[in-house]
């Protein structure tokens, strides 16, 4: 009980753990698997690497000419690397061991309306293939 008080008193007066990331910059851990670089001119536009990202951190946009745009979003991505594993086309995606940077409230990509405007024109997509189709 003793040591236990003692340990919640050095508490007050340590430092924090953690940090106010993206406000903050974060450091760097060992083994850091690190922030995705796409190339653009390599992507065959499979969309395999946004099926298999676990938060959501890539999203594909649909152009009404059936062209797709790559979104990543950085302070998102859990760096997991399974996008890198599912990408067929070598090169196309690498991990880099750099954390994104940090960034003001209002640096922060609109992940919400970016999402919603995926859904759409995904959506809208399908629909003008399918009409296409009939
Ligand atoms: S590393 Fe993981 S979390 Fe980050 S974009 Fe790729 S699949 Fe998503
Ligand atoms: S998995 Fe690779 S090739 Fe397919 S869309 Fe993603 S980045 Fe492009």
């Amino acid at each position: 009980m003793k040591d236990m008080f003692i340990e919640s008193l050095k508490n007050l007066f340590r430092k924090p753990a953690t940090v106010k990331y993206p406000l903050e910059p974060s450091p760097t851990p060992s083994n850091y698997r690190g922030l995705i670089v796409y190339k653009e001119e390599l992507c065959i536009f499979c969309t395999k690497c946004e099926m298999v990202c676990p938060p959501g951190a890539i999203r594909f946009t649909y152009n009404e000419d059936g062209s797709k745009e790559f979104h990543y979003n950085p302070y998102l991505c859990i760096y997991c690397g399974e996008c890198v594993r599912a990408c067929p086309k070598p090169g196309c995606l690498i991990q880099v061991e750099e954390t994104a940077p940090s960034a003001t409230e209002e640096e922060l990509p609109n992940w919400d309306d970016l999402e919603r405007k995926a859904d759409e024109s995904k959506k809208r997509w399908l629909q003008a293939r399918k009409k296409k189709k009939s």
